[in-house]
């Protein structure tokens, strides 16, 4: 199964993916994790990226693109769900050149919907474990001690591009330039609205049954 889960930053793409992933054993493929790994390990891509990650914008499509291509034909046969890319048409057009290669499109575009205000109070009050990559919130979700991870008891960190003044950066990039990609895929097939506003285990609830049918 090949999913395309949409939505702005904060939506919970992360969160759901990572509850997707274990129900139907698919690869997690986080163009946003993968950059954040590139710079961790000091590579020429996590270089040529920081900045615009530091600012809230986007890294250039060719750099992203490369790298997702080769993620996405080094996933398994069960399949992969995608959080963070496409995010501009450009990137989508390219996906689904390199899915057509081998006769694999993809099943399910999903998009969840937030609104602005959620949005922002998620993810400035979003904590994560630099060690595990577990997700917090200060507020929603806490942690069993403030400031440590359950998992394994490294101290909590803020994303440097969680900020307030970032987050404003972030969701511009994203009417801009994201939007256009769920048009992009409307104009296509059939595109999952799923409103996101809400508890996570309810939104949960409703992407099982969509992918459900999809098994
Ligand atoms: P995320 O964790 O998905 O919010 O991504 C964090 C940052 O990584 C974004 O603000 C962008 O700077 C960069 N990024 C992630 N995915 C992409 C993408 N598909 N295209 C361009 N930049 C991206």
């Amino acid at each position: 199964m090949r999913v395309v889960l949409l939505g702005a930053p904060g939506a919970g793409k992360g969160t759901h993916c990572k509850k997707i992933v274990g129900r139907y054993g698919l690869l997690h493929l986080s163009s946003g994790d993968i950059l954040r790994r590139e710079r961790a390990e000091g590579t020429d891509l996590g270089k040529k990226a920081q900045s615009y990650m530091d600012a809230g914008t986007l890294v250039p499509d060719d750099l992203i693109v490369e790298m997702m291509s080769k993620a996405v034909k080094a996933a398994p046969r069960s399949g992969f769900v995608l959080d963070g890319f496409p995010r501009t048409v450009y990137q989508a057009e390219a996906l689904d050149r390199a899915l057509a290669k081998d006769d694999s499109g993809i099943d399910v575009v999903i998009n969840l919907q937030v609104d602005d205000a959620i949005v922002v109070d998620r993810i400035t009050g979003r904590r994560s474990c630099p060690k595990c990559g577990a997700v917090y919130h200060v507020r929603n979700m806490p942690p069993k001690e403030a400031g440590v991870c359950d998992h394994d008891g490294a101290a909590l960190v803020q994303r440097p591009d969680d900020t307030a003044e970032v987050v404003k950066n972030r969701l511009a990039t994203y009417y801009e330039q994201t939007e256009p990609v769920v048009k992009y895929y409307k104009a296509q097939r059939d595109v999952r609205d799923v409103p996101a506003d809400g508890d996570a285990d309810a939104v949960a609830a409703v992407l099982f049954d969509i992918l459900d049918v999809l098994k």
